[in-house]
């Protein structure tokens, strides 16, 4: 897949606020946070979207589940969040490297637009 701007976030090139790192994920606040807390979990390896998941990311999916509710917990999100992934165009995908937002901090309204 081509280069996004998360790649270059992952390799120090553009700053980023990160609050967790490890062998498999990085996750760092939204530049455009849309709740008090908004945190884009994101794999290292250079996935474009959810759709492109294979079954050799079934680790790591899961290691990247586990660490956005973990994050929730350590962030102080005891009322509640949401964990959500835009999946292209109609979904709202705009950076093409997959990325879980974790938004808590205030009632979050349902549907989403
Ligand atoms: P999407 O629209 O693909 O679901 O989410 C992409 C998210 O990446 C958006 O919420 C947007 O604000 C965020 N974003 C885009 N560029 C940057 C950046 O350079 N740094 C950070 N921290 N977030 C970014």
């Amino acid at each position: 897949m081509s280069e996004t701007i998360f790649s270059k976030i992952i390799r120090r090139e553009i700053p980023a606020d990160i609050v967790y790192e490890d062998d498999l994920c990085l996750a760092f606040r939204d530049v455009s946070p849309q709740a008090p807390t908004h945190v884009l979990i994101i794999p290292k390896e250079p996935i474009a979207s959810l759709s492109d998941l294979e079954e050799k990311h079934q680790a790591l999916a899961g290691h990247l589940l586990l660490t956005a509710a973990r994050l929730a917990s350590e962030l102080g999100l005891e009322g509640g969040y949401r964990l959500v992934t835009n999946c292209g165009g109609d979904g709202g995908q705009s950076v093409d490297h997959l990325h879980f937002h974790l938004l808590g901090g205030r009632a979050l309204s349902w549907p989403p637009g």
